[in-house]
C-alpha cells in the first residue's frame, strides 16, 4: 500500500512539502482551516485589485524560489523592483539608506552617501575596522555587541539597526549574528573584519535586485502551487482545521472537519505555537509574535513623485507602524494596475489581538512619507493580521517518528528560506 501523508496548513511549505510526497509516490493530503490557500502568501482583493494580503517578494540570496516559479511556468513574470534606495525615519532626522552594504554594514564607509548619515569622524572610525585584530568571536554573540564594538555607535543605530529590525522585527542587541545564519560566526572568523566579512557577502550574492516579485502579486505563486499539486492528484481541503493529532499503533489520526484522518507521515506546515498545540511532545517555541499588515489605496497626488523611494523603515517609535512600502513606487506592474492610485503598506507589531491599527494607518503613513494625508485621500483600505513573525529554528526536523515539520514550523522564515530547505530535501 502507498504511504499515506496528511499535510497540515496549505501555505507555501505545505503546498511545497505536498509536492514533494506526491512526486515520491504517496498519497497525500492537505487540511488548511483558512479558506484558500496560500498561508502568508494569499491575494487580497481591495476595489477590484488583487494584491497580496502578506509576503509581496522574495530574497534572490538563492535561486530556489525563482526555480520554483520557473517550475511553475511563472518565468516570464519574474520583476524586479524600482531601483531607489529605502528611507529610514527617525523622530529628529530622515535619511536614505546607502546602498552598497550588507545587512546595513557600509563596505566603503568613506562613500559620501554613507558619511551624510553618520558623519565624517563615524566614516573615519567605520574605515579603520579591517585594520584592527577581530579578537574572539562567539557563537551567540548579537549583531549589536560586535557592530558598536568594531564599527562605532553611529553604524550600529543609524544604518544596521533599522535594516535588521525591517527584516527580523528584533533589537540588533537581542539578535545573534548565528540567528541570520548558523554559519555566520565562523564566517566572520574567516574573514577577520566586519567589513571583510560584508564584502564577501555582497560578492557572493547574484547580481541585480536583493529581491524579486511575481506581475500581478506574489499570491499567484501558491496558486499556481496549489493548482499543480491538485492536478497531480493531492487531495486539498479548505476551510477544515486539525484539531488534534496523536500517534497511535505506527500510525497519526488527525481529528479535523468532524472526521478522522489516519496517516503513516504527518507534516506540520503551520505556525510553531499551532504545531506544538497539535504534538505537545515538540519543545515550547518562543512567545508568539504577532504582526499586522495594513494596505491604504490613495489618492494623493503629492505621493506621485515618491518622495521616500520603495519604503521607509521607522525608527525610535517614531510612528505605531515600523516599516512602510510604497508599493506602486517599488513595483511598476502594480502602479500601471493602480492607475494613477498609490497602494501604500504599513507594518505592526502587534499588542494585542484584533487592535484597531487601522486608525493609526494614515497618520502614519503621512508622517514616513513625508506629505499631509488627509481622510479625503483614502479610497480603500484593510487590514490583515498574522501570527508567528519570528520562529525559533528548530535543530531537528524529523523529531518524531513519521513526523515532519516544514516551513514555519521548522523555525524558517521567509520564502527563500522555506524554498531552498524544500530543494534539499527533494531529490533532484
Ligand atoms: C505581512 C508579511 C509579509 C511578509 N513578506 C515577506 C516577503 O516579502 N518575502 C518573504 O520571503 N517572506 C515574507 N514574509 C514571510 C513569509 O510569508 C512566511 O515565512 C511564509 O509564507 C510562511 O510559510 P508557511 O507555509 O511556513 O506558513 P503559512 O503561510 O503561515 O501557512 C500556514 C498555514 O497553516 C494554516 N493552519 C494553521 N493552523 C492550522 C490547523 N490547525 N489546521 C489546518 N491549517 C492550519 C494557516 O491557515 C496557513 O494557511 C512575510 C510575512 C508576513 C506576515
Amino acid at each position: 500500500m502507498a504511504e499515506r501523508v496528511l499535510v497540515v496548513g496549505a501555505g507555501t511549505a505545505g503546498l511545497l512539502a505536498a509536492r514533494r510526497h506526491s512526486r515520491r509516490g504517496a498519497v497525500v493530503s492537505v487540511v488548511e482551516s483558512a479558506g484558500g490557500w496560500g498561508g502568508r502568501v494569499s491575494p487580497l482583493t481591495l476595489l477590484g485589485m488583487t494584491l497580496d494580503a502578506g509576503a509581496e517578494s522574495f530574497a534572490t540570496r538563492t535561486d530556489a524560489v525563482a526555480a520554483l516559479a520557473r517550475e511553475l511556468g511563472l518565468a516570464g513574470d519574474v520583476v524586479a523592483p524600482t531601483r531607489a534606495p529605502a528611507w529610514v525615519v527617525a523622530p529628529d532626522r530622515e535619511y536614505p539608506l546607502p546602498t552598497t552594504g550588507w545587512l546595513g554594514i557600509p563596505t566603503r564607509p568613506l562613500l559620501p552617501d554613507v558619511r551624510r548619515v553618520i558623519g565624517w569622524s563615524a566614516a573615519a572610525e567605520a574605515s579603520l575596522e579591517r585594520s584592527r585584530p577581530l579578537g574572539e568571536v562567539r557563537d551567540d554573540a548579537t549583531v549589536g555587541s560586535l557592530v558598536r564594538a568594531r564599527l562605532g555607535h553611529a553604524v550600529a543605530e543609524l544604518l544596521v539597526a533599522p535594516v535588521l529590525q525591517g527584516v527580523y522585527s528584533r533589537p540588533i542587541d537581542e539578535l545573534t549574528l548565528a540567528a541570520i545564519d548558523p554559519t555566520l560566526p565562523q564566517q566572520l572568523r574567516d574573514a577577520g573584519s566586519l567589513i571583510a566579512l560584508a564584502e564577501r557577502r555582497r560578492r557572493l550574492a547574484p547580481a541585480g535586485s536583493a529581491v524579486l516579485g511575481i506581475r500581478g502579486g506574489m499570491w499567484r505563486l501558491t496558486e499556481a502551487l496549489a493548482a499543480e499539486v491538485r492536478g497531480a492528484g493531492v487531495l486539498l481541503v479548505a476551510g477544515t482545521r486539525a484539531a488534534t493529532a496523536e500517534r497511535v499503533d505506527g500510525a497519526w489520526r488527525v481529528h479535523a472537519g468532524g472526521g478522522t484522518l489516519v496517516a503513516d507521515t504527518l507534516v506540520l506546515a503551520v505556525p510553531q505555537a499551532e504545531a506544538r498545540r497539535l504534538v505537545p511532545a515538540l519543545p515550547e517555541p518562543p512567545a508568539e509574535r504577532r504582526v499586522a499588515l495594513a494596505t491604504l489605496v490613495l489618492e494623493a497626488p503629492g505621493l506621485d513623485a515618491a518622495p521616500r523611494g520603495t519604503g521607509v523603515l521607522a525608527i525610535g517609535h517614531v510612528t505605531r507602524a515600523k516599516a512602510l512600502t510604497h508599493s506602486t513606487a517599488k513595483w511598476p506592474w502594480l502602479r500601471e494596475a493602480a492607475g494613477g492610485r498609490h497602494i501604500v503598506r504599513l507594518s505592526y507589531a502587534v499588542r494585542e489581538p484584533g487592535e484597531d491599527l487601522l486608525a493609526h494607518a494614515l497618520p502614519d503613513a503621512a508622517r514616513l512619507l513625508g506629505v499631509d494625508l488627509a481622510p479625503s485621500h483614502l479610497v480603500a483600505s484593510s487590514l490583515v493580521e498574522w501570527p508567528d513573525a519570528a520562529p525559533a529554528r528548530v535543530a531537528n526536523r524529523r523529531p518524531l517518528e513519521g513526523l515532519e515539520l516544514v516551513g514555519s514550523a521548522a523555525g524558517l522564515s521567509g520564502l527563500a528560506a522555506i524554498a531552498g530547505a524544500e530543494a534539499v530535501d527533494s531529490p533532484a
